[in-house]
């Protein structure tokens, strides 16, 4: 309703994304659009992954993120379909706050999992998804963090890093000399050769630099890599 007693009509506008325009058939179009205001900044703020750590950009940046996959999965913008002058209090926004309730406020984990769910749920274009509250899964949640726990278990023939590799080619040369080096596997046997000798050795240091980047936890227990 417009001040002036008119029902505003309702439109939609956008570029990439279609949220609801007012206007009033005597006085026109309302000056403020909260929805345009939203999308002209968040519709690339959000690529900026300092911005997800920021407690007041996480929201916006996920629902800038959710519409940019939409539309480049579907090839059409997405349509917010209800039609709130405030974004903030739309379903499709508070469906995206309640997702980051769910991962406990971590957005980029939220963002990891919607990426997921484009990726693996919606296998393809031919299935339309209508709303942000697909998202909000808690058997997609269960499956993707389980998904994310096991692709955090290291395999033996998974490449150690190639920056680790570069540190320990410029520091610790001779270890190339001595053995295989290049897996995890190669490491695990390492840290047991380590564990015989002592880490006063050019293989000590290179264990001692994994534990120091986290590759390896600390003490004695640090051979237990997956098969
Ligand atoms: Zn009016």
């Amino acid at each position: 309703m417009c001040a002036c007693g008119h029902t505003k009509e309702v439109s939609y506008a956008g570029d990439g994304v279609e949220y609801p325009v007012f206007s009033c058939p005597q006085c026109g179009p309302d000056k403020r659009n909260e929805w345009a205001l939203w999308w002209s900044d968040y519709s690339e703020l959000w690529k900026d992954n300092a911005k997800w750590d920021e407690p007041k950009h996480k929201l916006p940046c996920l629902m800038g993120f959710f519409c940019s996959k939409y539309a480049e999965m579907y090839g059409h913008p997405f349509h917010f379909e209800y039609a709130t002058p405030n974004p903030y209090k739309s379903k499709d926004f508070i469906n995206g706050r309640r997702l980051l309730a769910v991962f406990g406020g971590d957005a980029k984990l939220a963002r990891n999992y919607a990426q997921w769910v484009f990726a693996f749920k919606i296998r393809n274009a031919d299935y339309a998804i209508s709303s942000m509250g697909f998202f909000v899964s808690q058997k997609f949640v269960s499956e993707y963090m389980q998904a994310r726990a096991r692709s955090r278990v290291l395999r033996r023939s998974t490449p150690l890093p190639t920056e680790f590799l570069g540190w320990c080619l410029e520091h610790e040369p001779e270890v190339f000399d001595r053995q295989q080096f290049e897996t995890w596997n190669d490491l695990n046997f390492m840290v047991a050769y380590v564990k015989q000798g002592g880490t006063n050795s050019a293989e000590g240091r290179v264990a001692v630099e994994a534990v120091r980047r986290g590759m390896l936890p600390p003490g004695p227990g640090y051979a237990n890599l997956e098969d």
